[in-house]
């Protein structure tokens, strides 16, 4: 099993050159089973290749009453691929993410969504990252596409491909080697080579995820069901995604935070919006 998985996700790192020599690419490690696959399956890429290119990974401790247990996990899963683990706790720079949510009013999960993609861009760039990869899916993408596509946002479906390039140059270019496979393969890789992962449900604040996920399950199974009735359909989709993506392509056009000098579309980004008091 694991050598058609990791001859597909190969493939997609080559022709996609998501590796360059040089590289530092840190893997964003969330505990689970997905960010578990592109880890190890980058470090099958760099035993099997000849490329010269570093290899971390990163942790963002949430700080909550399971985030020890899950981190325990990241560190295993890193340790098993002689890996570098940076991590970084929230609770120890003070932010609380229920805090947060609480003064802000958005749901817990929105917090934490903005937070880890600013952590994520931040942290491995201040480490001298080149890129980083995250375990996002073929399924991920699929269920994104058909949301994004009925909600008229357009410019999200130009970010649905393997290789997400930056040209600004505090915003590190992103990989996702896992893009042509789907969550059950992930599943089945690390059960394949026993790699302990955890299920996001073991997050404290899964419950408030609630709807969303609801309604994320259930795009998975209709299109699962088409796969069913029209052979290679997830496939197909997939391959057509990354290829429409090039259509909906726009640049970002950001500017400096006037508060962290992070890369944004605001005056004052999202993260700081959120986690530093008094603002003007
Ligand atoms: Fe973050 Fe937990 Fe919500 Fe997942 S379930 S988005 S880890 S707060
Ligand atoms: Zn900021």
């Amino acid at each position: 099993m694991s050598e058609v998985y990791l001859k597909k996700v190969f493939k997609t790192i080559e022709k996609f050159k998501l590796i360059e020599k040089g590289d530092k690419v840190f893997v964003a490690l969330s505990g689970g089973k997905d960010s578990a696959s592109a880890l190890f399956a980058l470090k099958e890429y760099q035993k099997a290749k000849s490329i010269d290119f570093e290899l971390k990974a990163f942790h963002i401790n949430l700080g909550s009453i399971t985030s020890d247990k899950i981190q325990e996990v990241v560190k295993k899963q890193a340790s098993l691929t002689d890996t570098q683990l940076f991590t970084f706790n929230l609770k120890e720079k003070g932010i609380s993410l229920e805090k947060i949510a609480k003064k802000s009013g958005r749901p817990i999960c929105s917090v934490c969504g903005v937070i880890k993609r600013y952590l994520i861009n931040k942290v491995p760039r201040d480490l001298g990252a080149t890129k980083v990869a995250t375990g996002h899916h073929a399924d991920d993408f699929t269920v994104f596409f058909f949301k994004n596509l009925l909600g008229l946002n357009f410019s999200w479906i130009g970010k649905f491909k393997p290789k997400v390039e930056s040209k600004n140059e505090k915003l590190l270019t992103k990989i996702r080697p896992l893009f042509f496979v789907g969550a059950k393969e992930n599943e089945d890789f690390c059960k394949s080579l026993n790699i302990p992962f955890l299920s996001e449900s073991v997050c404290p604040y899964f419950s408030d995820k609630g709807k969303i996920y609801d309604k994320t399950k259930k795009w998975y199974d209709v299109i699962h069901k088409l796969d069913e009735e029209f052979p290679d359909f997830k496939e197909k989709l997939i391959n057509s995604i990354e290829k429409i993506s090039n259509y909906f392509y726009e640049e970002d056009n950001l500017m400096s935070c006037k508060l962290c000098g992070e890369p944004t579309n605001k005056e004052i980004c999202t993260f700081c919006r959120l986690t530093k008091e008094n603002l003007p």
